[in-house]
């Protein structure tokens, strides 16, 4: 068998056994309390239903006019009986077997009709569309109601044509409800791909198009039942649906109608079990929803919590996680708030090629591109990446002296552990990490997708979700305070504030119907006290400062009406907006193409180191990297394995994991290179084998690197790595003398 083959079988054999360690659909709606109890309500009702034949009961339709209206408890009859003495517990039953059949089954046949007209108006769309929505308009343009006892006056009174009325006037909700959706799916990509690959539109309705509208389906079928048994019993109390002397609860009601003042029990008694059976299948509608939605059923949006819950044990390691600024001399610290300008702003004067004065900047995106000055600047070999327009190897200190300890650190994160806890399993996405950034630096956190890197990122303003993430252990020391101990009050201050954020996809996380002036106004006004005249100027002074062409005009302009690279600058001009402290950057070059990613790098880098800015710079690209980051810190499988400056890490890195990452990289001037993929795939994260996690990897791998725990340790100049056998300078992963170590 070859390695290959191993590896997928045991990756199978793990999704396996994860599928079976996550919890089922069905014990995720009994963890729901509420669903719990409408289930075992339900399903009481449901049992006595079904068990009527068998059950000790009276005949539900056999009169005793001299046993009329007993009240209840009346020996042989628990609830009483009714204006003809027939036993109402009886009929309850019965009734309650009627109403429950011909509201499931119109439920089902409004369902399958209904769906099946907005599955298809939704994908066909066009003229097709246009001929079934009107209709379906014509339908609920009648008064609902109105329009069932049309239809039940045309068939005739009867239970079954009730029920086929009731369907009929269901069916334009679920026709609308699915059709909307529809029509958002069939232009996705993954649709398009489907029709690619060859699939009709029957196959692709079914295959690509059902399976994501079946939720949607189920919980809108879950909703209306109750509804629906609620409108039988009314076509039912109007004389049109159960006809004497079948009983159904609908009828009951109108019954207990003619003696309600004399007898309340009699229509109070059919009330309440309508009352518990609509309840009871609400609950359970709700449910569903919950565990069949993929976000819920992984307890990402199960209780929103404000922030990532931090475990009442949490682990704390021994470090300090820096201290408040010391006083320098003259009075300023290292990092203490700048004096502010009339609109309040901390920021340093800015120079004159950047100054937010309006008019003064009307570069265009590619102009900014074309000022880039040459490579150069990186201590020790930083290797140049077929990045068009990018300079090279900047990294190396020159936002901050890394080796500068007098200064206090903004970041000082000790030990953080973010745990997901789903069912049985505990996912360590960040595995006892430590950060350090001081104020105008920037480090660069990398790593593979699901090292880790992102959930360190969220979890130090606690924007990983809860459940299913858990803080377990360490410390987030910002400017020498825990914000794991921190009040939500202070988070919620911090968050936009001193610290903020810069995302990957900024037309996701932009509002894509306020005009792009109004967010960053927005931003503002959250976090200082300014009219909006004021936070008006100020916001275009931001957008001017991003280098937003025209930035006035702009600032009416819709996030969709700006280019990627423009939409991110907005971005950034909203996570410079409170002069933050600290800007986590997520991947946010990731969705843009070359030329604007090196503008949007160029800015963030010159912005950084004029205001002395932290930046913790997340992304899977050592070419971007080596654009921006002063330090590098390399993660895989939750854990930091290696860091260090950035020039020393591209130069001659440590740990082979960091050496094949660098490999992966395109660099200018060696067409002839292959590109080596790093082999194989990071272990699970809730499954980690003991040692070296990137042993099944490492070409170096030796038994001892599988064995016990392997400390992130000094090794060669800035460089601590988290390897037994760390490469040397110029060492290649084989052990040999790196051939392009030789090369000029
Ligand atoms: S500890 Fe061993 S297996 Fe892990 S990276 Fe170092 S040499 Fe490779």
């Amino acid at each position: 068998m070859t390695a290959a083959a191993t590896t997928s079988d045991t990756a199978a054999q793990t999704s396996g056994k994860e599928r079976r360690e996550r919890p089922s659909t069905f014990a995720l709606i009994l963890n729901n309390r509420l669903a719990a109890a409408g289930l075992v309500v339900l399903g009481l009702i449901v049992l006595a239903a079904l068990a009527a034949p068998i059950l000790p009961l009276a005949d539900p339709n056999a009169t005793d006019p001299a046993n009329r209206l007993a009240p209840l408890l009346t020996p042989g009859h628990l609830f009483g009986t009714d204006a003809l003495g027939r036993d109402i517990l009886s009929r309850l039953v019965w009734g309650t077997r009627v109403s429950l059949l011909v509201g499931f089954s119109a439920s089902l046949i409004a369902a399958l009709f209904g769906s099946a007209i907005g599955l298809v108006a939704g994908y066909a769309g066009g003229r097709t569309d246009q001929i079934l929505m009107r209709l379906i308009d014509l339908m609920m343009a009648f008064p609902y109601i109105l329009l069932a006892l049309a239809i039940v006056a045309i068939l005739g009174p009867g239970l079954i044509n009730a029920l086929y009325a009731i369907a009929i006037v269901n069916v334009p909700f679920f026709a609308r409800n699915i059709r909307g959706i529809t029509v958002g799916l069939a232009r996705r990509e993954f649709v398009d791909a489907a029709r690619l690959s060859g699939k009709g539109p029957l196959t692709i309705l079914g295959s690509d198009i059902l399976p994501n509208v079946l939720p949607t389906i189920v919980i809108t079928l879950s909703t209306t039942v109750g509804w629906m048994i609620l409108e039988t019993a009314g076509l039912s109390f109007l004389g049109l649906g159960a006809q004497p002397p079948q009983a159904d609860l609908g009828s009951m009601l109108g019954d207990g109608r003619k003696v309600m003042f004399t007898a309340p029990t009699i229509s109070l008694v059919p009330g309440l079990m309508i009352f518990l059976i609509v309840m009871s299948i609400n609950l359970i509608g709700d449910g569903i929803r919950d565990a069949l939605d993929p976000r819920l059923r992984s307890g990402a949006l199960a209780r929103p919590a404000f922030r990532t819950k931090v475990a009442k044990g949490r682990r704390m390691p021994g470090e300090d996680i820096g201290e408040e600024p010391q006083p320098l001399e003259g009075g300023s610290s290292h990092h203490s708030p700048l004096p502010a300008d009339d609109s309040g702003n901390r920021h340093p004067p800015l120079p004159a090629g950047i100054s937010p004065t309006r008019g003064e900047i009307d570069k265009t995106e590619t102009s900014a591109a074309a000022d880039l000055p040459p490579c150069g600047g990186s201590e020790g070999r930083a290797r140049p990446v077929a990045r068009p327009g990018v300079r090279q190897g900047r990294g190396g200190g020159q936002g901050t002296n890394p080796d500068d300890k007098s200064v206090s650190p903004v970041l000082a994160v000790r030990g953080l552990e973010t745990e997901f806890r789903i069912g049985r399993s505990v996912y360590h996405a960040s595995n006892g990490v430590d950060l350090t950034i001081r104020p105008g630096e920037c480090l660069g956190l990398v790593g593979e997708s699901g090292s880790g890197k992102s959930v360190t990122a969220m979890s130090l303003m606690g924007l990983v979700p809860s459940p299913p993430g858990v803080i377990a252990g360490g410390r987030i020391g910002f400017k020498g305070e825990d914000l794991a101990d921190a009040p939500d009050g202070r988070i919620r201050a911090l968050r936009g504030g001193a610290v903020s954020h810069v995302f990957q996809d900024p037309l996701a996380t932009l509002h894509p119907l306020f005009a792009v002036g109004d967010q960053v106004v927005e931003a503002i006004r959250a976090h200082q006290p300014l009219g909006r005249k004021a936070a008006a100027e100020k916001a275009r002074d931001l957008l001017d400062l991003v280098r937003i062409p025209n930035a006035a005009r702009r600032m009416k302009a819709l996030p969709h009406e700006l280019s990627g690279g423009l939409r991110q600058r907005v971005s950034i001009a909203i996570a410079l907006a409170n002069d933050p402290d600290l800007i986590i950057a997520d991947e946010p070059t990731t969705a843009l193409d070359v030329t604007v990613q090196a503008e949007v790098l160029r800015l963030l880098d010159e912005l950084r180191r004029e205001r002395r800015t932290a930046v913790l710079f997340i992304t899977h690209d050592f070419g971007v990297v080596s654009e921006i980051a002063d330090k590098v810190a390399v993660m895989y499988a939750g854990r930091i394995v290696e860091t260090g400056k950035t020039a020393e890490i591209l130069a001659r890195p440590a740990h082979p994991y960091t050496r094949m990452l660098i490999d992966c990289v395109p660099v200018m001037g060696e067409p002839e290179r292959r590109l080596d993929a790093v082999p194989g795939r990071p272990p699970a994260v809730n499954r980690l084998p003991p040692g070296c996690a990137f042993a099944d990897r490492c070409p170096r791998v030796r038994p001892d690197c599988r064995e016990g725990e392997i400390e992130l340790e000094p090794k060669r100049g800035s460089l601590e790595a988290r390897c037994l056998y760390p490469l040397g300078p110029g060492e290649a992963l084989s052990g040999e003398a790196d051939p392009r170590e030789a090369r000029p």
